[in-house]
């Protein structure tokens, strides 16, 4: 059978990332998060074309996501890891040259007993409660990690992506408080913190999903689409019905078009009779249940049968598809399946695209 084609294209996102990076003044570095697989499109991939376009700091979420971040951007750039130094990862961040974010004292401990000498970052908590040290241990500890010369200290943001949240500004004081002063860089915003503006850039931002189009970065290039091939059409009469549990019946005569891609590919029940998919430009109800390998769409009002629908398009973004599904687009990129053909789309230097 076949299956559905997802996209990608390379140059969409590098132009994100340095859209994202002139938000910030030219001190201000703009690292890339290339964690859950560079949310979902492939780490590697995605990794080395950002590397391209001039991402110096790479940041995953566990150690052993470095490894293959490691391999496709080489020596060079740094790798941060956001969950830190765990119990049986000391081996991966020293052959990996991994730079742990130290979360909690056990971590600190860990870090400086097992790998002496090697860099690492430090994650405070400002209000999330998720990952971090809360301000009486960041106090307790202060001195001797400063001493060892941290990489970076960082925070991470709750609401950012509601500007007038007054969590933000609370999150802002309580990492000034915690920071202020100390001889090391600092970094506070992903995405939606690069929006807040300068206040809130410190020395290092840390994008993720508006690198690979998604809210709250608005203005995002799309960097996916999604193309399912249609298997076969049939004509349905009035009165007979589509799918699973009988969810959808037809009002008059009509034309259902069956495309290959289904809830196993992350395509969410959620959207079952109420997402679209593109003719072209032609928009094309999808009816009934989407099922796990197959989706139905109503496509009498075309005149031809389409050799393939698009779920993901330009007229069709992840945040669409979120919205209709009651998620997020962050949730819908990373759910793409690994079922999919992906085809990378990339012209580097003016070359040929590949
Ligand atoms: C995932 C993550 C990011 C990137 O967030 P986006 O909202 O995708 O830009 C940055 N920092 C931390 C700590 C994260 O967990």
């Amino acid at each position: 059978m076949a299956t559905s084609t997802l996209h990608i294209d390379l140059d969409a996102l590098a132009a994100n990332w340095q859209a994202l990076d002139a938000k910030s003044s030219a001190a201000v570095e703009t690292a890339a998060v290339v964690k859950a697989n560079g949310y979902g499109l492939g780490a590697a991939q995605v990794a080395k074309r950002l590397l391209h376009a001039g991402v110096k700091t790479f940041f995953v979420a566990a150690a052993e996501e470095g490894i293959a971040v490691r391999d496709a951007v080489g020596p060079v750039p740094v790798i941060g890891v956001f969950g830190g130094h765990m119990k049986g990862d000391t081996d991966i961040i020293r052959t990996h040259r991994l730079t742990p974010m130290l979360n909690s004292i056990d971590q600190i401990t860990r870090h400086f007993e097992r790998l002496e000498g090697h860099p690492f970052g430090i994650q405070l908590d400002s209000g999330m409660n998720r990952l971090g040290l809360e301000a009486p241990e960041w106090n307790a500890v202060r001195a001797k990690v400063l001493a060892r010369g941290p990489w970076l200290v960082m925070s991470h943001l709750a609401c950012a992506d509601a500007p007038n949240h007054p969590m933000n500004a609370r999150q802002l004081a309580n990492f000034c408080t915690m920071t202020d002063g100390i001889a090391v860089r600092r970094a506070l915003s992903a995405t939606g913190g690069i929006l807040l503006g300068p206040d809130y850039h410190f020395d290092l931002v840390r994008p993720g999903i508006g690198l690979y189009g998604g809210l709250p970065y608005e203005d995002a290039r799309p960097v996916v689409r999604l193309s399912c091939p249609v298997i076969q059409t049939r004509e349905v009469e009035q009165g007979e019905t589509v799918g699973y549990s009988n969810t959808w019946t037809a009002e008059s005569p009509a034309w259902i078009a069956t495309v290959s891609a289904g809830y196993a590919d992350g395509i969410t029940r959620a959207i079952s009779n109420s997402a679209v998919l593109f003719a072209g430009d032609v928009p094309c109800p999808l009816v009934g249940r989407v099922s796990m390998d197959l989706i139905t769409v109503d496509i009498s009002h075309l005149r031809e049968a389409p050799e393939q629908l698009d779920l993901l398009c330009a007229h069709q973004t992840v945040d669409d598809i979120a919205e209709i599904g009651a998620t997020i687009g962050y949730e819908i990129l990373t759910s793409l399946g690994q079922r999919f053909k992906r085809v990378y789309k990339h012209t580097i230097d003016g070359g040929a695209a590949k």
